[in-house]
């Protein structure tokens, strides 16, 4: 695989560009952050002309696949009438009106561009709302990069006994540490323990339902729902950050899935599938701060015509025929998953595979059993790199981390094509180790 012109792009782009890559999380692709030309359906083109399936997906948001005709349609449709107004426009009643309908917590809904502003919103709202300051999160768990959230996400080890908030950051205020409580997830006896420690003083408790950040851990049986409960009992609201789960698990989000009814949550990436749109949805008797002028909710570029032109031909594609597209996803990643796990289990590579068929993380471990955070740690990295590595050269991109996405363009040609080529990198991985040419696994 030749990567010349990426290589001599990332070079020069270093020079002018911090990092070289406009998303700190992008520096992570190995051997190098590559650069891309075109865009089609489930395949990516690198700027060396070699194609990829991709299974990043812009890290999420691309739920139809790349250059969806439906979404590109209807963006160009309001090119021509608008591009930008800064003023109110009948895409927004008809978008918001349409999530209200999709989204069980879903009251009222407030439009931004970023994750990371949604959950800022989120948070303001359930600390106006409550009167109270502190706020719940868990480890591992990631909710965008603002100084209030990015702690504990990936603590540096030694990892504390007491799950003291960790800074994500150099240059994030301290302060930022001492409105939150950190804690393992999928424990509800800890949440229960701290709520009552600390009466009438936390406003939230803010987590992602499916741990997607975190090698896609699932909550227990009924934790979520104990979450549910807890806050009712103690006045916290309950936060749901589905900026992954959201239109991906199911049409209404992981709250759908789950029947799990949070008092507010963030969504973002596949909502305008590849446009910048986020919206934070919750109870009305919350989200109504906002209007009461309670809570500033502002932004230059929200509810952009753009962004909302795309949003609602993804909402109206994926709420077709009863959401048959994200049923088709599934099965495909299903599909795609009990195909890794028979390859690596033939060829004697220990895979361990998180999560479900739209959004799924594997792992090179045979530990099973992960719960929280900390569990995601005994895994081998060196031979998740390796195995990364050999699947790109044959032509699959996937994230860093490990973590695949899927989408609507992704079907049978593409799970053949990429099970044979895992079964290679399997086979070579497996080789390579009884030779011993590799480093004993971790974990
Ligand atoms: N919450 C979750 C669960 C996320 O995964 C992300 C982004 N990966 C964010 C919030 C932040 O979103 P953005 O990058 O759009 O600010």
């Amino acid at each position: 695989m030749i990567t010349a012109r990426s290589e001599e792009l990332f070079r020069q782009s270093r020079k002018v560009l911090a990092g070289g890559v406009s998303s700190m999380l992008r520096a992570a692709c190995k051997p190098l952050p590559l650069f891309f030309g075109q865009a089609s359906g489930s395949r990516l083109t690198d700027a060396d002309g070699n194609t990829y399936i991709d299974y990043a997906l812009a890290w999420g948001p691309m739920i139809l696949g790349h250059s969806h005709p439906e979404v590109l349609a209807a963006v160009r449709r309001q090119l021509a009438q608008s591009q930008m107004l800064g003023a109110q426009h009948e895409l927004e009643v008809r978008v918001a009106s349409k999530l209200c309908a999709m989204i069980p917590c879903a009251g009222l809904v407030a439009f931004s561009n970023t994750g990371s502003e949604a959950v800022q919103v989120a948070l303001r709202l359930a600390r106006a709302f409550t009167g109270r300051r502190k706020v719940i999160k868990f480890e591992g768990h990631y909710h965008g990069w603002s100084d209030g959230v990015l702690l504990s996400y990936r603590p540096a080890a030694p990892l504390d006994p007491d799950y003291a908030p960790q800074l994500g950051t150099e240059g994030q205020s301290p302060s930022a540490a001492e409105d939150v409580f950190v804690l393992p997830w999928n424990d509800a006896g800890k949440v229960a323990a701290l709520l009552e420690h600390f009466p009438e003083q936390i406003a939230a408790v803010i987590t992602e339902p499916v741990l997607c950040n975190s090698s896609c851990l699932a909550p227990e049986p009924s934790y979520l729902q104990s979450l549910r409960e807890l806050c009712n009992r103690h006045g916290a609201l309950l936060i749901f950050d589905e900026v992954i789960t959201g239109f991906r698990l199911a049409r209404g989000g992981a709250q759908e899935a789950f029947g799990v009814i949070p008092d507010l949550a963030t969504f973002g990436k596949a909502i305008a599938g590849g446009f910048p749109l986020s919206v934070v949805a919750g109870r009305a008797d919350v989200m109504d701060l906002i209007p009461r002028k309670r809570v500033v909710h502002a932004g230059t570029f929200n509810g952009n015509p753009i962004s909302l032109a795309a949003a609602e031909a993804v909402l109206d594609v994926l709420d077709r025929d009863e959401g048959a597209v994200l049923k088709q996803i599934r099965s495909t990643g299903e599909t795609l998953i009990s195909g890794l796990r028979e390859l690596a289990a033939n060829a004697g590579v220990p895979l361990c595979i998180n999560g479900s068929g739209p959004v799924f993380h594997i792992s090179f471990t045979d530990y099973t059993g992960m719960r929280d955070y900390r569990d995601t740690l005994h895994s081998d990295l060196q031979q998740r790199d390796r195995f990364l590595e050999a699947m790109l050269a044959h032509g699959i991109y996937l994230l860093p981390d490990g973590r695949w996405y899927l989408s609507a363009a992704h079907g049978e040609a593409e799970v053949r094509e990429t099970l044979a080529a895992a079964e290679h990198c399997f086979r070579d991985l497996a080789g390579a180790q009884r030779k011993g040419s590799m480093p004993p696994r971790r974990g």
